[in-house]
């Protein structure tokens, strides 16, 4: 039995971390204001220069038609939550003298209707397009997570496998997530097959929590923790560029 589940758990995990790219949005049941972001500066934050030149894209998962993963107690859809903390990262890495690209910045998908092919697909090359066409020098993808199991939580940064750009700032993403969120237990990172990630960049999918875990999905729905969990991205970031070792990402892969 033990043997067992050493092998399910593992597939399990893949398949929790893919299964929110293909849930689609449930009608109705939405009642969290989010993506009311100010576009003001918080007034504690003190801007510096220190990702002065970077261009950094930020992906706010699924969108439109796409809703993402669903809150099991509120039916809150991942799309708003992603866009709500991707608008807040914008705000704050701005203020350390990044340049940011927003792959969206309302709640729509980037597919047409009735496209030649998966409207996932589409949506996902429009999302490359943007981030490549904007010469980003890395890629924060923001998403929530679910499991079957409940009491699963915690943030967890995914990179390309192989990809020591992306391991790079996916160490500096989670470090900086588990110490400022004090998560029940530290996730590591781990690595995932995600169009997003291969785009020739340093790239990260953040999955900034559990919207199947009840505490997590009512922290998510607070506007206090997202500003948190912003803002702990904002710290990784910092820390990998204040890293003195910035590894290649591994060439584009063309699908
Ligand atoms: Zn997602």
């Amino acid at each position: 039995m033990k043997k067992l589940l050493a092998y399910l758990w593992p597939t399990a995990w893949l398949l929790a971390t893919v299964c929110c790219a293909l849930t689609l949005a449930l009608s109705g049941a939405r009642n969290l204001q989010v993506a009311a972001v100010s576009v003001n500066l918080p007034e504690d934050i003190v801007p510096s220069q220190a990702l002065a030149g970077l261009t950094i894209a930020i992906d706010a998962g699924h969108g439109g038609y796409d809703g993402g993963a669903v809150g099991r107690k509120s039916r809150t859809v991942e799309k708003d939550l992603n866009l709500d903390v991707a608008l807040r990262l914008r705000l704050l890495l701005r203020a350390q003298g990044a340049s940011v690209i927003m792959t969206r910045e309302g709640d729509y998908s980037l597919c047409d209707d009735h496209p030649p092919m998966r409207k996932k697909l589409q949506d996902m090359q429009r999302r490359a397009l943007l981030i490549t066409e904007g010469r980003a020098d890395l890629l924060l993808s923001i998403h929530m997570n679910e499991y079957a199991n409940a009491r699963q939580a915690g943030p967890q940064v995914f990179f390309r496998e192989d990809c020591p750009a992306g391991r790079a700032l996916a160490e500096s993403l989670q470090a900086a997530m588990n110490e400022a969120l004090q998560p029940p237990r530290n996730r590591q990172v781990g690595t995932g097959d995600y169009y997003i990630l291969t785009l020739g960049i340093p790239s990260a999918l953040v999955e900034c929590g559990f919207l199947s875990n009840a505490r997590e999905e009512e922290l998510l729905r607070g506007a206090t923790y997202r500003e948190r969990v912003a803002r702990s991205i904002r710290n990784g970031v910092l820390g990998w560029a204040a890293g003195e070792e910035k590894p290649e990402a591994l060439p584009r892969q063309q699908r």
